[in-house]
């Protein structure tokens, strides 16, 4: 899918609602989170419309790869070398509130495990 209709993430691509980007290629978008749970909080989404991390591998696995690459770009960019957190939050019960794949990429402190 390429659009969804009422998609927050879909309008950020399409210019529609403005935000901080970070990083772009053809295919995926980087830009700051609005709430930021880290010195560095980017999402890094494709451009195109899929619910999650798993649909968008299903449609588009080479797009799923970019993300990765995206982030430690991202993270380079960042001055994070290699010190960093990827979360992809699947499903209400883990805390996705945006149905548009999104990959978080936090960073420039230190984090707990478990997450919470
Ligand atoms: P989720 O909870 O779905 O894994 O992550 C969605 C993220 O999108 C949240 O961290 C939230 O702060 C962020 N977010 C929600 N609305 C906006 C917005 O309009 N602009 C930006 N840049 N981030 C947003
Ligand atoms: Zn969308």
């Amino acid at each position: 899918m390429t659009a969804a209709e009422d998609c927050l993430f879909c309008k950020i691509v399409a210019g529609d609602i403005p935000a901080d980007v970070v990083h772009e290629s053809e295919t995926v978008l980087a830009f700051r989170d609005l709430n930021p749970q880290a010195p560095t909080h980017v999402l890094v989404i494709p451009r195109s419309h899929h619910a999650n991390a798993a649909e968008l591998g299903e449609a588009a696995p080479a797009t799923l790869v970019e993300l990765v690459s995206a982030a430690a770009k991202v993270a380079g960019d960042e001055g994070l070398g290699e010190q960093y957190r990827l979360v992809f939050n699947t499903g209400a019960d883990t805390g996705q509130t945006v149905f548009h794949t999104h990959l978080h990429v936090l960073g420039g402190r230190s984090f707990t495990w478990p997450p919470g």
